[in-house]
């Protein structure tokens, strides 16, 4: 894969194979930036293999799995992972995670990339769906609340650092007292929550990676994807 020269497009791929791809596709078509920006969608190696960088959607971490393995694309998305930015939305963060709680029956197939575990399903199933507003560290006119949109949300449980991987950057945590109050698998205390607690983490960055358990691709705001661009992506191609 070669690098693009500065003066080139950036191309950044969507893992098109089920979920919200069309959403983040929409987005960054509109991203208005100074670097000129290729969007592909990726179902197999050849589209892959065009990419700066990939946005893995959200939609169900299993399907997408299972998807990507009879397209021949699991090896080749293990081995993209390792080079290249990813940014994994809701599904995509499961994708991302080092390890899962509450995987399905019979295991399923993660990517890795990102050293956290993750509850699939942490916050309840779909009717405890949920939104609120959140601050985003580094997002621009990070004053103004990005609204989440948390479905069937995976939940941090625990952060894994280790001298050998790139540092783990907290980007976005949800405060204890907005989260439903019928979420049950995951009880989180508004009374007795430690600020520090890994369950409240619901965006973070690791090296060139960036995972939220969110959906920003199915808001209006085109903040956050700006943010992957420009603090993931660009740098890593410069
Ligand atoms: N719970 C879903 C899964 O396991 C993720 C839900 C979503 O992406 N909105 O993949």
């Amino acid at each position: 894969m070669s690098q693009p020269r500065r003066s080139e497009a950036v191309t950044v791929g969507i893992l098109a194979l089920q979920g919200a791809f069309v959403e983040h596709q929409a987005i960054l078509q509109k991203l208005s930036l100074r670097t000129r920006l290729h969007v592909v969608l990726v179902r197999t190696p050849e589209d892959l293999q065009q990419c700066d960088a990939l946005i893995i959607p959200g939609g169900e971490s299993t399907t997408i799995a299972l998807l990507a393995r009879l397209a021949g694309l699991l090896g080749p998305l293990r081995e993209f992972v390792r080079v290249k930015p990813v940014w994994g939305t809701c599904a995509g963060a499961i994708l991302l995670a080092q390890s899962i709680e509450g995987a399905k029956k019979g295991g399923q197939e993660l990517l890795g990339g990102i050293s956290v575990t993750v509850q699939r399903n942490g916050w309840g199933s779909q009717v405890e769906s949920f939104e609120a507003p959140l601050e985003v560290e580094g997002m621009r006119d990070h004053e103004r609340p990005f609204h989440g949109v948390f479905i069937r949300a995976p939940v941090i449980l625990s952060l894994h650092p280790s001298p050998s991987d790139p540092p783990i950057q907290i980007v976005s945590r949800i405060s204890a007292s907005l989260l439903p109050r019928t979420q049950t698998l995951v009880p989180l205390d508004e009374d007795d929550t430690d600020p520090r607690d890994p369950r409240t983490i619901v965006a973070l960055r690791q090296g060139r990676h960036l995972l939220s358990t969110f959906h920003p691709e199915l808001t209006k705001d085109d903040r956050f994807h700006e943010y992957f661009v420009r603090e993931c992506v660009l740098p890593s191609v410069a």
